[in-house]
């Protein structure tokens, strides 16, 4: 079997607070096979991800955190970046065009990024798109207590189950994590698929301390103050970053 976290967000998101690289030698150290970052509505970090992969052992699905409309949308195996604000048909529709799939993460929590039963329902029974969204998130690490509706839902639904760790601090990384048969980037397709992945639960108490890590360390990011290896040092907003901020923190992270 291999093991998958198919939702991480690096400081490409405008609220995560680790670089690709450190994504990268996090999801070695927690042996895992195939990893996608998923930034809002940004690839850059994914197609970083991609280039890097091989040195670290890993396989990286590019992909995104689309903002539909009607809530958030995990889209993997892109080319190019779907973009924010469409519905969730059209945003589907514009994944099955390059060879994508996707899943709905967090969903049916009735918070406003997360999609509802309606939209999903709506999706599965469209015959345009009907083939793209392929799994669910029944775990998501950041909206744990939420989640138990979704996995009851789940059950009824033909989507593959997935547990993610939703990752926007490095160590939560692999907290959340989807067994498939094989190893590969395409075994995880198949799996995806054919509904074959296994979600693995987080720990409760796990899932607690990342909530309370990522309030300090997006305080940092916001306000300037952080100064360990893997966090933000530069004083910066919740703005998506610019080029030559991305290139000063990683430079400082990569030789930490
Ligand atoms: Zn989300
Ligand atoms: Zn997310």
């Amino acid at each position: 079997m291999g093991t998958a976290d198919l939702h991480i967000h690096s400081i490409y998101s405008h609220d995560a607070t680790t670089t690709v690289r450190a994504i990268l030698k996090q999801a070695a150290d927690v042996e895992l096979d195939v990893i996608a970052i998923t930034d809002h509505d940004e690839v850059r970090g994914s197609l970083e991800a991609q280039q890097l992969a091989s040195i670290y052992g890993l396989e990286v699905i590019p992909g995104v955190e689309v903002s539909t409309r009607e809530g958030h949308l995990v889209a993997l195996f892109i080319k190019t970046l779907p973009p924010a604000g469409m519905s969730l048909i059209e945003t589907l529709d514009h994944i099955g065009q390059q060879g994508g799939i996707a899943i709905a993460p967090h969903p049916f929590n009735n918070l406003p990024n997360s999609l509802s039963m309606e939209s999903v329902l709506g999706a599965l029974t469209n015959s345009q798109v009907k083939d793209v969204l392929k799994g669910i998130e029944t775990h998501n690490m950041g909206t744990q207590n939420f989640d138990r509706v979704a996995r009851k839902i789940a059950v009824f639904l033909p989507f593959a189950k997935i547990a993610s760790s939703d990752a926007h601090i490095y160590w939560a990384i692999g907290a959340g994590r989807t067994e498939f048969p094989g190893k590969t980037a395409r075994d995880l397709r198949t799996a995806l698929e054919k509904n074959t992945t296994i979600p693995i639960p987080y720990e409760e108490e796990f899932s607690a301390r990342v909530i309370l890590s990522w309030v300090r360390r997006i305080t940092m990011r916001r306000f300037g103050y952080a100064s360990d290896a893997r966090s933000i040092s530069s004083p910066i907003s919740t703005k998506p970053l610019s080029h030559s901020m991305i290139r000063r923190i990683r430079k400082k992270q990569d030789s930490e």
